[in-house]
């Protein structure tokens, strides 16, 4: 039990918008306390195309709040987290019979101004006989647009908000469901279970924040007792990876002939990552797989553009998650909104809950700080919004620095090989010292696992980003389990075994 039981602020939820909002508050003088049932991240928010993007698509359903918001956070995101966030160009193909050009042209204007580009190139046109994007693609597309948006590694983006939340004073408790919460008056009594050992705690708050993403309503109606609830529409989209099929670093925007979109986006190097499919899913968000249907149908998608298309028997990974829309009562759920709708409840002698239905990994920051306006609508105001100006861990350098970084800690480490202090800044950026530490050679950093990941980057994951499992550290704090075998994560699995328990104090 935490030494003050009574919390201003107690979040249901370690996705990026539990996290950010715990950040946000937390950064305010707000205590908080923030409970995730499983992994952080290991909900929707580390299954995303991995965008930061205003979502040209969006254009078409006239959600322009939505894009302008999200167009602005792009920049703002990407100076304050330069080693997780950086630019992507992509290459919309014009193709006969979907789109016309002057549509396209059209969006792709309002997208260059109305979202206070300042970095970012703006939108050109390409002959594809000429331009290198045109080589992997078949010979028909001749011309395309080139644009601007951003790429995020959506998982660590969670564990650096959760790490900067407790770096200010929040209590971070993950593997830690919420059972029950109960409003005493003008407090709420919260019902915790440690879902490794099934202990119970109670914790009380002041006010109750529900980011359980495609939990929400289950929250809402098992969790607080509310009956009849429906405010989300659950619409599964999935990913499939393969072997890099084309070297250019820019990433292909994809029309289909059913009117929906693909991206076809350079991926951890040595891959390419294509996505996403949009259905309604009826089941358990935690069980959700790709299906053999949406197998066929992104290969068959980028096959209408790729020269060589691609086959089931290049997949090497694939991954599926499901958005928590808000239901906007839309047919289709592509055309499903996706912006984020905050609702309140309570006050006046009843403690408050504040929901948040929806939302985008892009637009997590402001959505935290609408949130915040309706927390100290009911707490009373601690503090200005001070998160667009705020590095996250290990993003303090200078946006366009991220090369001079690499090279600042091979200097610093000269026994790193060129890829692994790549590896390292991309993932922990500044922090990659942290990580080091004193180490002089290779051997100082412990044991390999494979794919140069040393026991020194577990540990310090384990001790500073509530990693537990193998599978923590393999799909979420790093995508190391696209290069290891299974016996080489079963290696893993078993260390961390023996050290996670003992460290997870630590990181809180
Ligand atoms: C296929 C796909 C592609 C996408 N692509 C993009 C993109 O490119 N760019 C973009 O900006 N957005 C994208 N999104 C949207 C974005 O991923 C989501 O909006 C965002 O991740 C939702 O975050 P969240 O925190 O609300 O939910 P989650 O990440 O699901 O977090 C909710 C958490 O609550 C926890 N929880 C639930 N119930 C309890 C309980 N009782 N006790 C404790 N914990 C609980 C869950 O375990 C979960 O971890 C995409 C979404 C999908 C599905």
């Amino acid at each position: 039990m935490d030494a003050s039981p009574i919390h201003d602020i107690f979040v249901i939820g370690g996705g990026i918008n539990g996290c950010g909002i715990a950040r946000d508050a937390a950064g305010r003088g707000f205590s908080v306390f923030l409970a995730e049932m499983n992994d952080l991240a290991s909900g929707t928010s580390s299954g995303s195309t991995k965008l930061i993007h205003g979502g040209l698509r969006y254009l078409e359903f006239y959600e322009f709040r939505l894009v302008r918001e999200a167009l602005m956070e792009r920049e703002v995101l990407w100076k304050n987290a330069p080693h997780i966030i950086w630019p992507m160009r992509f290459v919309l193909p014009y193709a006969k019979g979907l789109r016309p050009a002057w549509l396209i042209r059209l969006g792709l204007f309002l997208y260059d101004h109305i979202g206070g580009r300042k970095l970012l190139p703006a939108t050109k046109t390409l002959d594809m006989a000429k331009d290198p994007a045109g080589k992997p693609l078949k010979p028909l597309f001749r011309k395309a647009f080139e644009y601007s948006d951003g790429w995020v590694n959506d998982a660590r983006l969670v564990a650096l908000n959760a790490r900067d939340a407790a770096d200010r004073g929040a209590t971070i408790r993950t593997r830690t469901k919420v059972v029950s919460a109960r409003r005493e008056g003008d407090l709420w009594a919260i019902r915790l279970e440690d879902v490794h050992t099934g202990q119970a705690e109670e914790v009380k708050a002041r006010l109750l924040v529900n980011a359980a993403g495609p939990w929400v309503d289950q929250v809402l109606s098992a969790t607080v007792g509310l009956n009849d609830v429906h405010n989300v529409r659950l619409v599964q989209g999935s990913h499939i990876v393969i072997n890099k099929k084309f070297d250019d670093p820019r990433a292909y925007f994809f029309q289909n002939k059913d009117g929906r979109i693909i991206f076809a986006i350079p991926y951890e190097e040595e891959f390419t990552l294509i996505g996403t499919t949009d259905r309604d899913y009826p089941g358990d968000p935690h069980e959700v797989k790709i299906s053999d249907a949406e197998i066929d149908y992104l290969c068959t998608a980028a096959s209408e553009y790729f020269a060589q298309g691609v086959k089931r028997s290049d997949i090497v990974w694939t991954y599926s998650a499901v958005r928590p829309l808000y239901d906007d009562g839309a047919s289709k759920a592509q055309e499903a909104t996706r912006d984020y709708v905050l609702k309140a409840d309570g006050g006046e002698g009843a403690a408050p809950i504040v929901n948040a239905f929806g939302g985008k990994i892009t637009t997590y920051r402001r959505l935290s700080e609408s949130m915040l306006e309706k927390i100290e609508a009911f707490l009373g105001k601690r503090g200005k919004p001070w998160t667009a100006n705020a590095p996250l861990p290990g993003g303090d350098f200078p946006a366009t620095g991220f090369d001079v970084e690499v090279a600042k800690l091979k200097t610093a480490y000269p026994f790193l090989d060129a890829r692994l202090a790549r590896r390292l800044t991309r993932l922990y950026g500044t922090r990659a010292r942290t990580l080091l530490g004193l180490a002089r050679s290779n051997a100082d950093l412990g044991r390999n696992f494979g794919a140069d990941l040393y026991e020194a980057e577990v540990r310090y994951l384990v001790q500073n980003e509530w990693a537990m499992t193998a599978e923590d550290v393999l799909w979420r704090r790093t995508k190391r389990g696209l290069q290891l075998s299974r016996e080489q994560a079963g290696a893993l699995d078993e260390f961390m075994r023996g050290i996670s328990r003992r460290h997870v104090a630590a990181a809180e």
